[in-house]
């Protein structure tokens, strides 16, 4: 009999199932909302969306759904296109002050005319369920307990459901934004991997990700990381969300990199979902806390 030789392409990598897992993590959070609610506290989510960007309300929507569905009590505030920073900033002093609301979101981006840093810095720490605000950040680097932001959060969280142990990996973030690549990078490192994290200005940006055993792409530019930058067997996160010819695809080439590497999530429908359930997870962390107080 002829020995069959196999080529990378004769598998096809693990897919790591965002969807799945989403689903696993919104029924434990109900769980929670429900244990809450015997102590009588309704967890409140709001949300506050600044002008008309698409893209934006698709996001929003899905969170008011996902929110309602564990039983959150969400609501989202719309602010038109031209309003002020002075008004937004008010807006959130007074959700600070609003015992009903446990957690409160800006959506992101902001119009021109407002300062994102400014806006960020106003949500009360306790409240900050997105965990952009300085504190948090400066707890996640610390060591300290805080808000960590839903995204790399949602990335640890699925790992952790897929029994992916990381202490000791190679682990290489590719992207350094404060939302997704620095939190990401430092909760791999708190979970004792060893981590390089690479931006624009790397050198040789294939050198460095073929040495890594969990690769994060977290860049925005659609199908950037291809198969001769990755190592056979690596585990593979894609954050990103691009559209290529109106298609949303992620920052890494699926098909042909999931020849070889031994798990990868899908884009749509990997980090995405998770996104969205940890930020009801973390709502509901953010009530839990004023119930103590
Ligand atoms: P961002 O703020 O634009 O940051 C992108 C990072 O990628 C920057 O650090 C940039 O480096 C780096 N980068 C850009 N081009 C590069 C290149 N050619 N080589 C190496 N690094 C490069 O974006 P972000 O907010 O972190 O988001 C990243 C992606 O994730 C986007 O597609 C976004 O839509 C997506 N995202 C998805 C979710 C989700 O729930 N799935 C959530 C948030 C974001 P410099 O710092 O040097 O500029």
């Amino acid at each position: 009999m002829a020995l069959m030789r196999r080529t990378g392409d004769d598998k096809m990598a693990h897919l790591i199932d965002g969807k799945k897992w989403a689903s696993k993590s919104r029924a434990e959070t109900a769980q929670a909302v429900a244990a809450l609610a015997q102590q009588g506290v309704i967890p409140g989510l709001t949300v506050v969306l600044v002008g008309d960007n698409p893209a934006s309300k698709t996001y929003v929507r899905g969170k008011e759904k996902a929110a309602t569905e564990v039983g959150i009590r969400s609501q989202v505030i719309t602010l038109s296109e031209g309003t002020t920073q002075d008004a937004l900033l008010s807006l959130v002093e007074q959700l600070n002050a609003d015992q009903m609301v446990h957690g409160i979101l800006v959506q992101l981006p902001l119009p021109a005319q407002i300062s994102e840093q400014a806006v960020l810095a106003a949500i009360h720490p306790d409240k900050d369920v997105d965990g952009f605000h300085a504190q948090n950040a400066g707890a996640l680097a610390t060591g300290q307990p805080g808000f960590i932001p839903c995204t790399p959060l949602g990335v640890m969280k699925m790992l952790q459901y897929e029994g992916i142990q990381v202490a000791g990996m190679n682990a290489v973030v590719v992207g350094r934004s404060n939302i997704v690549g620095k939190p990401m990078a430092q909760l791999l490192l708190n979970a004792n991997a060893t981590v390089t994290i690479c931006h624009s200005k790397t050198k040789d940006l294939a050198d460095v990700t073929r040495r890594a055993d969990l690769l994060v792409a977290a860049i925005g530019r659609g199908r950037y990381i291809t198969r001769d930058m990755v190592k056979e067997g690596a585990i593979v996160i894609d954050v990103g969300m691009n559209r290529i010819d109106g298609k949303l695809c992620g920052d890494v080439d699926y098909e042909s990199v999931s020849a070889v590497a031994a798990s990868i999530t899908p884009v749509p429908g990997g980090v995405g979902p998770m996104t969205i359930a940890m930020l009801l997870s973390n709502t509901v962390q953010a009530a839990s806390l004023s119930a103590v107080r």
